[in-house]
Parts: structure tokens; sequence; C-alpha cells
């Protein structure tokens, strides 16, 4: 019998439970994880190969050639807007020129350049009619579900918002109605005093969220009651946590 004990906990303001199992990281594993093959070559993402057809937007200067940071077209897109059945866009956010850099390794001006793309690409999206929902996300490695190497990041946008997001909506009105605070306000305050805080400055803070649903889960919030990417200013921007 392990010592760690687990414990379920509930989500902060959803009806939502998880069970932290930290006895369970001793379990014997038989399954290796999968690896990225590191190969050269043919990689669409560096700017030798880019199709210059496909750039939608670029930030930054990088000799006349592309952007620093480069908004493409995904040649492989989930939705597309002449569909009706999977109406939406998906587009591809190429982080960096450097094949051989992950975020991590960036600058804070060039991740300063990433969060100003996921804004202008918001900002240009939800003008498309019957967009309600976008999504910039990022896959990193294999687990995650990543298929190429070169550190990219994507934008999502679909006229069906997911139903676990109407539903925090609906339960973020109540708790609103009910403390007449801001849900998100209050655990920033709570988490930021709390163990579970990793970092904090006076514009934003990150902390481990209390009903983790994921190993490492991180929340990072800019402190400023905001509610769109779009809405972030230079100042919020450019001060994210470091690694
Ligand atoms: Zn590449
Ligand atoms: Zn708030």
């Amino acid at each position: 019998m392990s010592k760690l004990k687990s414990e379920i906990r509930k989500a902060y303001f959803l009806n939502k439970y998880v069970i932290i199992t930290p006895g369970r990281e001793r379990r014997p594993r038989d399954i290796k994880d999968e690896e990225v093959v590191k190969k050269s070559g043919q990689c669409p993402f560096c700017p030798e190969n880019l199709d210059k057809k496909r750039i939608i937007d670029k930030l930054g200067q990088a000799g006349g050639k592309t952007g620093k940071v480069v908004c493409v077209k995904n040649l492989y897109p989930a939705v597309t807007l002449d569909n009706p059945r999977a109406y939406g866009t998906q587009e591809v956010i190429i982080e960096t020129l450097d094949h051989q850099k992950e975020m991590a390794d960036l600058s804070e001006k060039q991740i300063e350049l990433i969060l100003k793309m996921f804004a202008r690409r918001t900002v240009a999206l939800e003008k498309i009619k019957n967009i309600n929902y976008i999504l910039c996300f990022k896959n990193q490695g294999p687990k995650s579900g990543a298929s190429l190497d070169h550190a990219h990041s994507q934008v999502l946008a679909t006229k069906i918002a997911p139903e676990n997001l109407k539903e925090e909506a609906r339960a973020m009105m109540e708790y609103r109605a009910k403390n007449k605070t801001c849900p998100y306000c209050d655990i920033i305050k709570k988490e930021t005093r709390s163990p579970r805080k990793i970092w904090e400055n006076k514009t934003a803070a990150c902390f481990a969220p209390y009903a983790s649903e994921y190993h490492y889960e991180a929340w990072i919030f800019p402190k400023r009651h905001l509610d769109n990417i779009a809405d972030l200013k230079k100042k919020n921007s450019n001060r994210s946590p470091k690694s």
C-alpha cells in the first residue's frame, strides 16, 4: 500500500471532480513513450521550403523572406469554411524560423510576437460569419498529438462552441449572481497565496489549479479582468513567465 493517498478534489466553481493519485506514479510501466524523430530535409515550416502562397499573416522582420512569426493555412484542416457539416477554419502559427528551437528556447521578444499573432488572428477570425468559438492552442511532443517537429501552434475557429465551455459560462454567471464577484479574479487572489503558486508579477499570475486534470497542468492569467486575448496590452503579453 502506498503512503501517498489519493484525494478527490472538486474544480473551483464547476461541478467537476478529479481524483489526484500520487501513489500511481510508482506503478510499473510496460509501454514506452513515442519519440519525435529528428529529421533533416523537407520540413514544410522551414523558410526555404515554406510555400509563400500559404502565408496569411506575418510579424517581425526576417530579411525580407518571411516574418519571424508566420501564420499559414493548415494543409490538413479538420474544419473548412466551405463545409457546412464541419464549418470553421484552422491556421498554423510557425513560432520561429529555426527548426531546432522549442518554444522554451525562444526569447521573450519572440514569445511576445507569438502572443501578438494569436491576438491578431483572433480579431480577424471573429469577423467571419457564423464563427462562435476561437481556440489558440499548442501541441508539443508526440503525446499531445503534434505531428511535426518544427515549433508551431494553431488557431481553430468553429461555429459550435464546446459544451463544456458553455457549461463553464453558465456556472460563472451563477457564481457572479451569487457572490457579486468574478470567479477567476477570486481564484487568482486565492492561488497567488497558496502553495500551488508557480509565478507572478504585477500583471500576470501562474499556478497549478487545485483540481488539476493533467500532470504539470498550469494556468496563466492576466491579473486585469480580461476575457479575450485580443485585449491583452503590451505590458501583459511581454512579461510572460519564464520557464
Ligand atoms: Zn523546420
Ligand atoms: Zn475577473
